[in-house]
């Protein structure tokens, strides 16, 4: 008789105590007293009933169904067997015997409910502890992950940056040699030209040993310089459009006009290098990654963008994938937060870091038609002659 729907269960329970309290009055009503055999059997009978409703409704339940029997069957005895004397008696104290059977049997089912329903209340609670220890134990196998990935990576740093560091004496030395052979090969000469890439080039090689160093040291801040990102982001999309054409990944510049930021440009454009290779990885073949220098406001923007003071110079970079992974928008800028294979989940951290260097903010969201959009905010500067 158990149906799911508990309502509608309490009123099958009353229905079938009631149906059972009348049929049994009925027969009671119904049978002559020349038969007080069938009418003892009937007496009997209302224990079902009161039974049954001490089970299902407890106590209460038990004692208001020996009430509406009494009420029930207490005239039936009086108008029918007003003659009988003891056997009077004997059927009155069975209408009592009703009460106190209902109410034993109410008061164990209330007792055994209680106890069920504290058996289910610990049940649910070992459950929830249960669940927060499965998270713990998650988050503490993602922390142990992250640890391990940040000891190979710490030590690959300061690998790579001994090396960097020898590389600075012997350049030195180049460079030093170099200058002092131009005075042997003046201008004009045939093999000054060669010289002179030398020398470029060992200036050039000695601005990366300085720059990583420069990561290596965290805090290094400088002044920097006057910086146009519509320059940094042509720079960037050029060399970068090669291994675009490889992937089969259009890249777009809009880039009107210059766009002045104070800062440093290695950085700066390690943070477009980084926005672009990650839209470019992201985005399937056939498809376009767009950057846009100054252009990219009045769209709405993730909910860690924060309003940089003062005039604004904006750079996005909008791709056509599949968009940031669902939920975790946010922690694509978590240090070691990757979902690529061979990712190391720095990119992003390193580039925000950089922008707060600057002033500014990196913010990203995932566009409404699809795809991710990444917002570099930087304070502008102002132009100082016009
Ligand atoms: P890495 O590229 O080594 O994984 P990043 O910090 O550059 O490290 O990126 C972190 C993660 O952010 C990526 O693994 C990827 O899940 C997500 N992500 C970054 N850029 C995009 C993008 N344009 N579209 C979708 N997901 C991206």
């Amino acid at each position: 008789m158990l149906v799911n729907d508990p309502r509608k269960d309490f009123w099958i329970k009353v229905g079938a105590v009631a149906v059972l309290v009348f049929g049994v009055s009925l027969l009671h009503y119904g049978t002559t007293t020349a038969r007080p055999l069938l009418h003892d059997v009937y007496r009997r009978l209302y224990y079902i009933p009161v039974g049954l409703a001490a089970v299902w409704f407890g106590l209460r339940g038990g004692l208001a169904v020996s009430g509406v029997v009494a009420a029930i069957y207490v005239p039936h005895i009086i108008i029918y067997w007003n003659d009988m004397g003891r056997e009077l008696w004997n059927r009155v104290m069975e209408v009592g015997l009703y009460f106190v059977f209902s109410g034993l049997v109410g008061f164990f089912a209330d007792r055994d409910r209680a106890y069920r329903r504290r058996l289910q209340m610990a049940n649910e609670r070992l459950e929830r502890s249960y669940e927060e220890l499965r998270r713990q134990a998650d988050t503490l196998f993602q922390v142990e992950e992250q640890l391990r990935r940040a000891d190979r990576l710490s030590a690959i740093g300061q690998l790579a940056a001994a090396v960097t560091h020898e590389i600075r004496n012997p350049l030195g030395a180049i460079k030093g040699t170099a200058e002092i052979l131009r005075d042997e090969f003046p201008s004009g000469h045939p093999k000054a030209e060669f010289l002179e890439i030398l020398l470029k080039e060992t200036d050039r090689l000695n601005q990366v040993v300085e720059e990583f160093l420069g990561y290596a040291r965290p805090g290094s801040t400088d002044e920097g310089e006057a910086v146009d990102l519509a320059q940094v982001a042509r720079q960037v999309v050029g060399f970068l459009s090669t291994p675009a054409r490889k992937a089969g990944v259009t890249v777009t510049l809009e880039a009107d006009e210059a766009v002045r930021v104070g800062g440093r440009p290695a950085q700066l454009k390690q943070v477009l290098v980084n926005l672009v290779l990650n839209a470019v990885q992201a985005t399937p073949p056939g498809r376009r990654v767009t950057v846009r220098v100054g252009s990219c406001d009045g769209r709405v923007l993730g909910a860690e963008y924060r309003e940089v003071a003062g005039r604004v110079a904006r750079l996005c970079v909008e791709d056509e994938g599949p968009g940031l992974p669902r939920g975790e928008e946010q922690r694509v800028f978590e240090p070691f937060f990757t979902t690529k294979e061979e990712g190391t989940g720095l990119g992003l951290a390193i580039s925000r870091k950089i922008a707060e260097a600057h002033g500014g903010t990196l913010a990203a969201e995932n566009r409404p038609e699809g795809g991710a959009r990444f917002v570099l905010t930087l304070p502008a500067l102002e132009e100082a002659d016009g």
